[in-house]
Parts: C-alpha cells; sequence; structure tokens
C-alpha cells in the first residue's frame, strides 16, 4: 500500500488556506489540516474539509467529447484537438481572430490562465479574452486602479485581527470567506468595533456593534453620507489629505449635499444611526474595510469602489498596517487570473495591451506582433455571439450558462456560435451544448500556483493522476496552441511557465518556483528574488503617486422595483456550495446541508402573497421565469427577496439584468425587479 500526504492549497475560495490531501494507492481519501499554514492555522471551514471526494466522482470527464449527428460521442485527443484547432483557424484566417472569444478561469491555475491568454493573443491574434473575475470584481480592479494605482486587497489577511475597526459591506464574510470571517471574529473579541452594512443579516451583522440596513443599490449615498459627517464633524485626517491625495476640494463640494436626513431618505438608513457609525470609523486608530460582490455588481460599482476608497483616503485609513481597502475575493484563483492577464485590457501584471513598449515586450517575447485593440468582456462576447460577430468560442473551467447574468440571453448567444470547445472536469451547462469537449485535470491532479485574495501565492501540488485520458489545462491549451501553428508553447512543465510569467511581469519576478517550493509566503509586488513580497500596500506613497479622490453623485439601479415587478432580487453565495455547484454539489455533506436552491422573503410580503414556508412559487423578471421553494425569513427586509445562485433547477441568473457598469462592463447581479405568484 503507498500512502502520501502532499500539501496543496483548496479549490473553494480566495482565502486560499492549504492542506494536505491524504492519498492512498492513487486514491485521494481525505484532507488532512496544515497547522502552520498562515492562513488557515490549522482550521479548515466545511467546503474545505471536503474538498477531496468530488476528485474521484463517476461523472468525471474521462475523455475528449465530440459531437456526431447532434450527439457527443468519445473521441480520440487527436480527434478532438484536431477539430478544435481547424475550426479555430477557420474562423481565425477567413473571418477575422476578433471573431474567437475565450474563456480562462479562476479555478484553474496561474500557468493555465497565463498560458490561455497566450493562446489568445499570440496563436490567435486576439485580446478577446476573459473571465469571470468580470462578473465578481472588475469594477474593484477599475475603481481601485483609478483610486490608488492597484486594484487588489491593499492588506493581508492576518492582519485582520489585529484592526481597530472593521467596517463590512457587501459582504457576509462568515460564509464566503470563512477563515477572514474567523479573525473578523477574533478582532471584536480583542474590541474591534464592528460595523456591518447590508441589505441582508448575516452571521456577522449579528455580532456588529452598528448594522446599517441599506436599500440595494444605494451604496454611493450612504457612503457619501458617511464622509458628509466626517467633514461636518471635523474628523477628517487634514494631514493624509494634504500630503498624500488629489481631489479633495470637489470631493467635499458633492457631498455637502448628503445630510444623513436626505441618505437616509435615498437609502432607509436611519439618520442617527449613520453619524454614529461615521463617527466610529472615522475615530478608529486604524480602519478596515472589508467588501465583496454586494459592492461590486452594480451598474455603479465602479462608483461604489471608488466611494470606498475616498472614504479611507478621508480618514488616512490606508497606506498603513491593519488599516486598508480589501476587496475580499470569490474564487480560489480569481486574484491570480486577473494577474496573469485573462483580461481583454492587460497582460500578466496589470500592463496594458494598448501601451506600445508593454506590446512591443510580449510581442518580443512570443516572436509576433500583438493586436492593439482591447478586446471583449464576458458579456461583449455574449452579445457579439447573438449578433454573429462572434462565431467560435473557447470556454475553460466556466460554466456561463448558470453564472452569467440573463441565461436565456447566453443560450442564445452559444447558440448562435459555428464553434464551441468547453474544457472542464464535469459536463457541465456549458459542455453539454458544446461541439467538443475536453477532460481537464482538477487541481488535486496536476502542478502549479493559485494566487489568494491577499495576493500571496501558494503552490498547487499533484497527489494522484486525473481519470481516464484526463490532462492537466495547461498541456492541452499548449497542444491547441502548436496545431494552431504557434511554436511558443513547448514547456516541460508548470514551472517553465511561471519562469516564463517571472520574466515578463514585474510585479511576480520574484515569485520562482524554487521560493514558493521552499516556504516562502511571497505576496505581490515581489519584484525580485531578493524581495521579500509586499504584506500591505501604498505605505508612504500610493502605486498611481497620490491617491485620487473621485467626486461622485448617487445613482440608482438601472431596474427600480415598480407595479409590475413590485420586488428587488439580489443574489449571493451560501457556505455550503461554491459558484456553479459542479464540484460542492457532488459531496454528499455540503449536498445534505443544502441540497437545493430558495428564496428568501420576508414574512410580511410572504403574508401579502400568501406564501407558506417551502411552497414552491413562481419568481419572475421581465428576462424570464423560475419556479423556486420559499425561505420565509427576517433575513431579508420587506421588499427585498435573495437567492444564491448555485443550482441550476431554479437558476437565479434567468432573473437577473444584464445591465453593465460604463467603466468596468460588471453586470447588475445584485439588483433587479421581481414579481412573485402563486404556480397555477
Ligand atoms: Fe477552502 Fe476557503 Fe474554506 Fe479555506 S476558508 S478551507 S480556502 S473554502
Amino acid at each position: 500500500m503507498s500512502q502520501d500526504f502532499v500539501l496543496t492549497t483548496c479549490p473553494f475560495c480566495g482565502c486560499g488556506c492549504q492542506f494536505y490531501l491524504a492519498a492512498v494507492d492513487g486514491q485521494v481519501v481525505g484532507v488532512e489540516p496544515c497547522f502552520t499554514d498562515r492562513v488557515s492555522e490549522g482550521k479548515l471551514c466545511i467546503k474545505g474539509r471536503r474538498a477531496h471526494e468530488f476528485i474521484h466522482s463517476p461523472d468525471r470527464l474521462r475523455t475528449p467529447l465530440v459531437r456526431r449527428d447532434g450527439q457527443l460521442e468519445e473521441a480520440s485527443w487527436d480527434e478532438a484537438l484536431d477539430i478544435v484547432a481547424q475550426e479555430l483557424a477557420r474562423v481565425r484566417d477567413t473571418v477575422s481572430p476578433d471573431a474567437i472569444g475565450l474563456l480562462s478561469s479562476a479555478k484553474c491555475t496561474n500557468e493555465e490562465n497565463y498560458v490561455m491568454m497566450k493562446l489568445a493573443r499570440a496563436a490567435i491574434g486576439t485580446n478577446n479574452v476573459d473571465h469571470c473575475a468580470r462578473l465578481c470584481h472588475a469594477s474593484t480592479v477599475a475603481g481601485l486602479a483609478a483610486s490608488f494605482g492597484s486594484g487588489a486587497m491593499t492588506n493581508s489577511i492576518p492582519e485582520v485581527v489585529a484592526s481597530d475597526c472593521i467596517l463590512i459591506t457587501g459582504s457576509n464574510t462568515i460564509e464566503q470567506h470563512p477563515l477572514i470571517g474567523t479573525r473578523v471574529l477574533q478582532a471584536k473579541e480583542r474590541g474591534a468595533t464592528l460595523i456591518v452594512i447590508d441589505p441582508r443579516e448575516t452571521m456577522l451583522s449579528e455580532r456588529a456593534d452598528f448594522f446599517l440596513r441599506h436599500r440595494p443599490g444605494t451604496d454611493v449615498a450612504w457612503l457619501n453620507g458617511f464622509m458628509h459627517v466626517i467633514i461636518r464633524d471635523g474628523l477628517q485626517n487634514r494631514a493624509f489629505i494634504a500630503e498624500r491625495t488629489e481631489g479633495y476640494e470637489a470631493l467635499a463640494e458633492t457631498i455637502a449635499a448628503y445630510d444623513p436626513e436626505r441618505v437616509e431618505r435615498i437609502t432607509g438608513i436611519p439618520a442617527d444611526q449613520l453619524v454614529a457609525a461615521a463617527h466610529a470609523y472615522a475615530r478608529a486608530k486604524s480602519g478596515m474595510i472589508l467588501y465583496s460582490m454586494g459592492i461590486t455588481q452594480h451598474t455603479t460599482g465602479t462608483d461604489n469602489v471608488k466611494s470606498v476608497a475616498n472614504l479611507a483616503m478621508l480618514t488616512g485609513h490606508v497606506g498603513k498596517a491593519f488599516s486598508g481597502v480589501n476587496p475580499l475575493r470569490g474564487q480560489n484563483n480569481v486574484q491570480g487570473a486577473c494577474d496573469m492577464g485573462a483580461l481583454p485590457n492587460v497582460y500578466t501584471g496589470y500592463q496594458a495591451v494598448t501601451d506600445a513598449a508593454g506590446r512591443n515586450k510580449f510581442g518580443e517575447a512570443w516572436g509576433r506582433a500583438l493586436p492593439a485593440q482591447v478586446g471583449l468582456t464576458v458579456v461583449e462576447m455574449m452579445n457579439a455571439a447573438t449578433e454573429g460577430q462572434l462565431r467560435a468560442m473557447y470556454i475553460m473551467g466556466e460554466n456561463p450558462m448558470l453564472s452569467d447574468p440573463d441565461i436565456n440571453h447566453v443560450r442564445e448567444a452559444l447558440g448562435n456560435l459555428d464553434f464551441l470547445v468547453v474544457q472542464d472536469i464535469f459536463l457541465t451547462e456549458t459542455a453539454e451544448i458544446a461541439d467538443v469537449v475536453l477532460p481537464g485535470a482538477c487541481y488535486a491532479e496536476k502542478e502549479g500556483t493559485f494566487t489568494n485574495t491577499d495576493r500571496t501565492v501558494s503552490r498547487v501540488r499533484k497527489a494522484v493522476d486525473p481519470p481516464g485520458e484526463a490532462r492537466p489545462d495547461w498541456e492541452i491549451l499548449c497542444d491547441v496552441a502548436e496545431r494552431l501553428g504557434h511554436k511558443g508553447f513547448r514547456y516541460s512543465e508548470a514551472a517553465d511557465i511561471l519562469a516564463e510569467v517571472n520574466r515578463l511581469t514585474p510585479s511576480y519576478g520574484g515569485i520562482t518556483s524554487e521560493r514558493l517550493d521552499r516556504g516562502d509566503t511571497l505576496s505581490w509586488p515581489c519584484p525580485d528574488a531578493d524581495s521579500p513580497g509586499t504584506p500591505f500596500l501604498h505605505r508612504g506613497q500610493f502605486t498611481r503617486g497620490l491617491g485620487r479622490f473621485h467626486a461622485i453623485e448617487y445613482r440608482p439601479a438601472a431596474e427600480e422595483p415598480d407595479a409590475e415587478y413590485p420586488l428587488i432580487l439580489t443574489t449571493g453565495r451560501t457556505m455550503f456550495h461554491y459558484h456553479t455547484g459542479t464540484m460542492t454539489r457532488r459531496i454528499a455533506l455540503l449536498n445534505h446541508e443544502e441540497p437545493t436552491g430558495y428564496v428568501e422573503i420576508n414574512p410580511l410580503d410572504a403574508e401579502r402573497y400568501r406564501l407558506d414556508q417551502g411552497e414552491k412559487i413562481l419568481l419572475s423578471s421581465r428576462r424570464g421565469a423560475i419556479e423556486v421553494p420559499t425561505l420565509i425569513t427576517e433575513r431579508v427586509p420587506k421588499g427585498v427577496v435573495f437567492m444564491p445562485f448555485h443550482f441550476a433547477e431554479c437558476a437565479a441568473n434567468v432573473l437577473t439584468n444584464p445591465a453593465l457598469d460604463p467603466d468596468a462592463k460588471i453586470p447588475e447581479l445584485k439588483v433587479c425587479a421581481v414579481n412573485v405568484s402563486k404556480r397555477s
């Protein structure tokens, strides 16, 4: 009997806990905690403890599949790869490289995301490459880059415990980032002040010193209200503003109109509570803001993020330990996928495709001239497919048939393509409609790295072989690139790819395989082999030089409730499932805890519509309708309903609004108008 314990990184959230996979005779049989890991400290959440259970699922894809006479049938790798390369080459050469779109994956490794974006740019010749960060934190990247010069968490996870005041908004931290949530609780036990601002009650709102409940979509108004109170009462950090920022006068002029009484009318937050919470945050010695998709998934997402940055700069709560602005990234490697340039406007390390010097650098390294025009984002690709401009798509490790807004539109878009190839570990809802399906290896079956939400890079290590003929995603991508005629994809192992990233990416220059294998904790920026990495950003100076205040007016959501659709739907995740549930719904304990979806509805609304607990109702929006059981609870306020988005049989995204933030192109997944009716 062979037995092995392999140290690797959890595939289920941006905390990036490390643990050991216990492998016996080629089967992963369990997860063991790692007590020296800086994030988990030997504690794992319920998802992490069961992260081995889907690995050997009988549903895993084992061979390539090719559609013949309308059916997906088993095929050899040569046949499947030849079809993929022929179809992509046909569209590239006879239509345009820009008629192809590629979706990379926040579940895959850094190395795989790098190869995917290189495939798009070097082998196909398009910047049409994006991934699900577009749907979660595109507004963070745009907003924080404009304010600070860098769109990532300013602090490290261990700093949370030592902050004097933690303001959490749009984040259900205990459920979505459990090992960050526990640190918030530890900080509270130490005596920190906890402020939670959310339309919906969460486990942390129950423990908060201040719980302010605002109407979904009114974030700019309450943030301007906070700043109004802080300036009115002389609590702004004048020295920090003078030395470290620009644009203060315009901000002060704009927020003068946001007195607490007006803000109460817009947001529903009582004026006296707003004032008390603003005072607590401004007076704290150190103040940390944690936020997630409740802030970002709006047509005003970039405005919301800039307003969060405004508040931190106004009080000087940024650029030092225990103080800062911390977007909590959702998927295990969404930070890394962004860092690796799986975005339509940047290469690795956020080097712009529109910058000639950067473009020449990558062009020389890859041996071809590269496209200068910014590519299409996820939702723009779907629109272009519907209009016939996008003709082929390559989707790796993403499931837009469940994760994207307005699923009926996504189905129409993908159905309109000449060719769709999906690379995944299960036959997802998206893979089911593909022309070719390529079986990938999961996190336990390959080597590489993930970058967690606090910019720290961790090793992913192989514990067992992939099932059947499945292969690591980077190997499959390299084979496709070779068949497309590009010779620059000959890597012998994942470490070769990271070495190329090191050479081309200043912020990753010192994050080498050798140092990671030695166990060094490396958070970017880490420019060279002597750099210890950077636990918190903007010490002494912002990445862009001076921090920039943005004067922002409140704008309502794109779709407000009305007589026809009188309720606001907001969506989110739960403790027991991950993304579209392809992995977690194959884990018995998690399925037992939460076997299907539901809609939370306030008892007053339930009474008005005469609904019973658990009754299956019809929930409809302007885009479609679904059947879903009720969960009558005061967790949501009157007039607001909440749905988790993990469940295909009652898919919340049939209802959500694809309206986009004008800067970040993120859709408004957090606010749309819906109606409730009894099933006939
Ligand atoms: Fe995995 Fe996140 Fe749970 Fe840690 S907190 S074990 S990374 S799901």
